[in-house]
C-alpha cells in the first residue's frame, strides 16, 4: 500500500469507482477514459509500482491477475468475441500511474500495432 497512490486509494474504496470484480487480491473498476466498449483495469491491492519491479515473489500474483482479467473477460461478454490485455510500462510505454494495472480491452476490433 502506497499513501499517495491513486489506484490503492481506488483499491480501498477511498476515490470512488465501478467495480466490476473485487477479490481479496484484485480489484478491477471501469476505466475513466474508455478506450473501447469494454475497458476495465484489473490492479493487485498489492502495490506494485511497475511491471519491471516485480520479482519472482509476484510470479504467481501476476498468473493470477491473469486469470482475475479471465474472469472480468466473462463477465464482461468479451471472452468468445476476443479482447486484449495490456501492461503499460515507464514513459515509451505510456504509464501515467505508478501501480501496476492490466488493461482488459474488448466490445470491438482493436487494430494492431498500437499506436
Ligand atoms: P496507463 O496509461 O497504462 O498508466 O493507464 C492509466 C489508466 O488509468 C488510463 O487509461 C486512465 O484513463 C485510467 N484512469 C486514471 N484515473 C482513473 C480513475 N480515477 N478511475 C478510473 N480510471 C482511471
Ligand atoms: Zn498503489
Amino acid at each position: 500500500m502506497a499513501e499517495d497512490c491513486l489506484f490503492c486509494k481506488i483499491a480501498r474504496g477511498e476515490i470512488p469507482s465501478t467495480e466490476v470484480y473485487s477479490d481479496d487480491e484484485f480489484y478491477a473498476f471501469r476505466d475513466i477514459n474508455p478506450a473501447a466498449p469494454v475497458h476495465v483495469l484489473v490492479i493487485p491491492r498489492k502495490h506494485i509500482a511497475r511491471i519491471s519491479d516485480a520479482s519472482v515473489d509476484d510470479a504467481s500474483l501476476l498468473g493470477r491477475m491473469l486469470l482475475a482479467a479471465n474472469e472480468v473477460a466473462r463477465k464482461e461478454g468479451i471472452a468468445e468475441s476476443g479482447f486484449r490485455y495490456a501492461i503499460s510500462c515507464n514513459k515509451d510505454g505510456g504509464q501515467l500511474v505508478f501501480h501496476i494495472h492490466l488493461h482488459v480491452l474488448g466490445g470491438r476490433e482493436l487494430g494492431w500495432p498500437p499506436g
